[in-house]
């Protein structure tokens, strides 16, 4: 695997790699991006000539709150991704794939690629929507239980008796 920084580069650099891939081994935390443990696995970029392709590997530990119970909880995120960016001037017709719904992103041929923004994404992207602790998490706390009838709601009472018999 080739040594490299992990920071923004030219694409058109990637021409000159074996394979026109780049790959780095992710062993950091990720800046912006919140996790109890580094990120690590593996993140690489093949020029496609029409496109990139971006492949990720990832795996951390966040620290989630539970939308029910409201307790803190880990979760170990496991990324697994790949994504396809257009290379925009090219044609499509010359495209080697169907450029279904895969290919959202896309970035001029002769720009720069951000792996540090592209894994910053992926990785906020792969949080839950919903946080539950745990399938047996107890839920929202119970509410208290009702006070004690008080001396006031004691006269009250009687003052609605009263009232009720006068009403008679
Ligand atoms: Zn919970």
């Amino acid at each position: 695997m080739v040594r490299s920084r992990f920071r923004t580069f030219p694409i058109q650099q990637l021409l000159q790699q074996p394979q026109q891939t780049q790959s780095w081994e992710l062993a950091d935390p990720v800046e912006g991006f919140e996790s109890l443990t580094p990120v690590q696995g593996e993140l690489s970029v093949r020029h496609g000539y029409s496109f990139l392709e971006v492949m990720l590997q990832a795996e951390t530990i966040v620290n989630l709150t539970c939308d029910r119970c409201l307790c803190c909880y880990n979760h170990r995120l496991q990324v697994e991704t790949r994504e396809l960016i257009w290379l925009r001037d090219e044609t499509p017709e010359l495209a080697e794939w169907e450029p279904e719904d895969e290919l959202e992103e896309s970035l001029p041929p002769d720009g720069s690629f951000d792996p540090q923004q592209w894994l910053y994404e992926q990785l906020c992207l792969a949080l839950p929507l919903r946080n539950v602790c745990a399938e047996d998490c107890p839920g929202p706390a119970q509410p208290e239980p009702k006070p004690e009838p008080t001396l006031l709601d004691e006269r009250w009472s009687a003052l609605a008796k009263l009232r009720d018999r006068l009403g008679e």
